[in-house]
């Protein structure tokens, strides 16, 4: 008797980015935040470390909520934490698709996307972006939306880093007979964002994250805002206690850290517009970015494979590359501090000279 599922048997499970264990390297890989954890985070977590350790944490992080609900304007009730946002990814999954069911996303977009479809044995509907990775929005492209249970689209998208006008997304999710659910974990580096589409339509969830713009990847928080009916069903689904005690607090007092927040988003941006010009500058294509990390196709003769890997093992930088129809011409790379990016910018450029 084969004990695994079939299904589980054959996934290809997901492959995050590298967490090197030896120090040293240049980390541009994993879209982490250089200018974090927010002070007042760290001494949160400081004042935490006591025998209240011994107790459960809130089940429904109700402060947390409240904070949350407090600073977007909705009722508590409509807002879900989870163990990252991808916890939160999960919860939906299980919660609005079954097995047999139709699970869409936008491709090229996060591949957690097609893992979580596989995981549940639903059947994936991949909605092919168009040359730019821009949504087509055609009536013969809208028509894979039929019978979708669940579609995830990340705003502002991955890896492209690019935002899809308000106006696409409208289309999609009026043609969108199940859940939608706009994932945001990179909106705080974008000039705006898709809260509203939650308040406004009855099947719609943004997600988003404390791991990228909060620098709190570590401690596994995300959150989702939506329809009440719809955050009460994804409350019945997730484990008791998915979100620990230190993250509770320290989410909070991230939140009340505002100075640090417009600060570190102000850098990286500036950051982000310096390197994206540079690399223009060297014959490179880069998508304009709205996140904190640029997608950025080498000139020939250099190949973005031979890019990724020279950066890795001559220079100990770390990016992302995959080896995947549409995006392997491409490189990842997150925007980390000025002294990272100066040397990144120094090894291309000589990584170029040698192509
Ligand atoms: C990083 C990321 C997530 C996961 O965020 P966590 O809060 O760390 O789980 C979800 N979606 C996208 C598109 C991401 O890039």
């Amino acid at each position: 008797m084969n004990r695994v599922l079939p299904h589980i048997a054959q996934l290809h499970g997901y492959v995050p980015g590298e967490q090197p264990q030896v120090p040293g390297l240049i980390k541009l890989n994993t879209n982490e935040n250089p200018y974090g954890p927010p002070p007042r985070a760290l001494a949160a977590l400081r004042d935490a470390l006591d025998d209240r350790l011994r107790l459960y944490p809130d089940p429904t992080a109700t402060e947390l909520r409240k904070a949350l609900a407090a600073r977007y304007d909705f009722p508590p009730d409509q807002i879900i934490v989870g163990n990252g946002c991808d916890d939160i990814l999960n919860l939906c999954v299980r919660a609005f698709c079954g097995p047999g069911d139709r699970l869409a996303y936008l491709w090229p977009s996060y591949s957690l996307y097609p893992v979580l479809a596989a995981i549940q044995n639903a059947q994936p509907v991949e909605l092919p972006l168009d040359d730019q990775f821009q949504i087509p929005a055609h009536p013969a492209w809208l028509r894979q939306l039929d019978r979708v249970r669940l579609l995830f689209i990340t705003q502002p998208n991955a890896p492209s880093g690019v935002w899809l006008p308000r106006v696409a997304l409208q289309r999609v999710i009026e043609e969108t007979p199940g859940v939608v659910v706009i994932d945001e974990a990179y909106v705080d580096f974008a000039a705006d964002n898709c809260l509203d589409f939650a308040r406004d339509y009855p099947n719609v969830i943004v997600a988003r994250s404390f791991s990228k713009s909060y620098a709190l990847a570590g401690l596994r928080i995300g959150w989702a805002v939506g329809p009440a009916e719809l955050i009460r069903a994804l409350q019945k689904v997730k484990d008791s206690y998915n979100v620990n005690r230190l993250s509770q607090l320290a989410a909070r007092a991230a939140l009340e850290d505002d100075v640090w927040l417009v600060d570190s988003l102000r850098r990286i941006r500036i950051t982000r517009e310096c390197i994206h010009d540079a690399l223009l500058a060297k014959g490179f294509f880069v998508f304009p970015s709205q996140t904190n990390f640029l997608f950025a196709r080498p000139p020939a003769p250099l190949t973005a494979r031979r890019w990724f890997e020279a950066l890795r093992a001559d220079y100990r930088i770390l990016t992302r590359w995959w080896d995947a129809d549409r995006i392997r011409d491409f490189v990842r790379i997150s925007i980390g501090t000025d002294d990272e990016m100066n040397k990144f910018l120094e090894a291309t450029g000589a990584i170029l000279e040698k192509a």
